[in-house]
């Protein structure tokens, strides 16, 4: 089942639709919108140079720094009186990301939204569990809006107050849950603690977003919950979450509603364009945005694209899972790393479980990774620490050769020495509804 025929075009007349779109957003953004009038110049480019979606690499990225730059409204390419809402990206540095939206936009943003519903699984009448923070994060209201267009019953419930929730999905019975993939993993742990099965439950679909996560953490969701899990994608400065979400046929990749949202995936340090299966960072271009268009947007999220037929019968391209953010990785001693490479190879470790921390540190020269990694609870020998010392490890055969395999396989995998340290079950933070940092890297402080 579809939300509309548009999710179906064939590729050609996709293309053409794309394409005129394409031609009518860069005449309106040079119009409208001086920053961009100014770049069309100064590059000695006419908005009629411009004719089809293979002419963008010719033009410049926008960057977050652009949108700063022109904090709060002097990127909208409308007064600020016709818009409708403000949404803003959280500020944790420097000055938030300020975006505006029209009417028609709101209407976009939720009919994105209804197609994604759908192709995770969900229909109308169905009963939303919406653990999105409700706010100037667009995680909430986005969906909010999308269930309701799609005619499913919303209980806007947002983030944090865990038991709460807890007794809202016993009490309501909700089919789709919506929410952070590590704060769904909390809730699974919690109904776990209760006694109460995967089968108690009433919950059968989980959009899950705002933050990377890998198909371990999914196995571990779809287990605890007793779903089946998708991945739902999107960020603020291109409209809310919404730009893409798997199908639950395929289950591999997010469909990209990309007469809509344009992606491109180019070379993280060049910029040129990547073929199809190459990872890069992702890029956007709007096709239909009224109040803030933006050309060739930098998300900085490492993803590739795949134009494979799916078996859902979509025609819109998919995007991998999100590798990290371009500004997430890590130069370790000179090597690329992300933190999804680290939990791979945890993954493949029964004795652990997918809750993990890097701490990187400088000790002199040279960058210092240390892998704190949670026990499985089976596994688990109570001790007065939360973390197994040296010494005790002097003393526990057992676990000492858990943490040295642990070492030896990352090292194997990944190529690079990290100091392994077991954690007590429970000790490392849980997500609360927000973003969660697997990452300290303490060289920056
Ligand atoms: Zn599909």
């Amino acid at each position: 089942m579809y939300y509309n025929e548009l999710e179906t075009l064939p590729r050609d007349k996709l293309r053409e639709l794309q394409d005129t779109q394409l031609r009518q957003i860069i005449g309106y953004v040079y119009e409208r919108v001086p920053f961009y009038q100014e770049q069309f110049k100064k590059l000695g480019i006419q908005p009629g140079d411009i004719r089809s979606v293979e002419d963008l690499p010719g033009l410049p990225f926008t960057r977050k720094q652009d949108l700063k730059d022109h904090y709060p409204f002097g990127m909208l390419a409308v007064p600020r009186e016709q818009t409708i809402r403000v949404h803003a990206s959280s500020g944790t540095t420097g000055r938030a990301t300020v975006v505006c939206y029209t009417r028609n936009d709101i209407d976009i943003f939720s009919e994105v939204m209804a197609r994604s519903f759908i192709a995770a699984g969900a229909r109308p009448g169905m009963l939303l569990h919406n653990a999105y923070g409700y706010g100037l994060f667009t995680g909430g209201l986005g969906t909010h809006y999308g269930a309701e267009k799609l005619g499913m019953t919303v209980v806007p419930v947002s983030g944090g107050m865990t038991q709460r929730q807890i007794t809202l999905i016993l009490d309501l019975k909700p089919e789709v849950i919506c929410c952070t993939p590590s704060y769904a993993q909390t809730l699974g742990e919690e109904f776990k603690k209760m006694g109460i099965t995967p089968q108690d439950l009433s919950l059968k679909y989980a959009l899950l977003g705002a933050e990377p996560w890998t198909e371990t953490i999914r196995a571990n969701v779809d287990a605890n919950l007793g779903v089946r899990s998708t991945n739902l994608y999107g960020l603020s400065e291109i409209i809310g979450p919404g730009v893409s979400q798997e199908c639950i046929e395929g289950r591999a990749g997010s469909h990209i509603w990309e007469d809509h949202f344009y992606p491109e995936v180019v070379d993280a340090n060049t910029g040129e364009p990547l073929p199809d299966g190459q990872e890069g960072v992702l890029i956007f271009t709007h096709l239909t945005r009224e109040a803030m268009p933006l050309l060739r947007y930098w998300t900085g999220d490492i993803t590739y694209l795949t134009h494979e037929p799916c078996a859902c019968g979509r025609t819109h391209v998919r995007m991998g899972s999100i590798r990290g953010r371009a500004d997430d990785m890590l130069i370790i001693r000179g090597a690329n790393l992300y933190p999804t490479q680290i939990e791979e190879v945890l993954k493949s470790i029964p004795e652990v479980v997918p809750h993990y921390q890097v701490v990187v540190k400088r000790e002199g020269t040279l960058d210092d990774v240390e892998v704190k990694v949670e026990v499985a609870e089976d596994v688990f020998r109570e001790i007065t620490q939360e973390a197994w010392s040296e010494d005790i490890l002097e003393a526990d055969h057992q676990m000492r050769n858990l943490r040295d395999s642990i070492q030896s396989e990352i090292k194997g995998i990944i190529g690079l020495n990290m100091k392994v340290t077991l954690m007590v079950p429970g000790t490392i933070p849980r997500s609360e509804g927000g973003k969660l940092r697997r990452v300290v890297d303490l060289r920056k402080l």
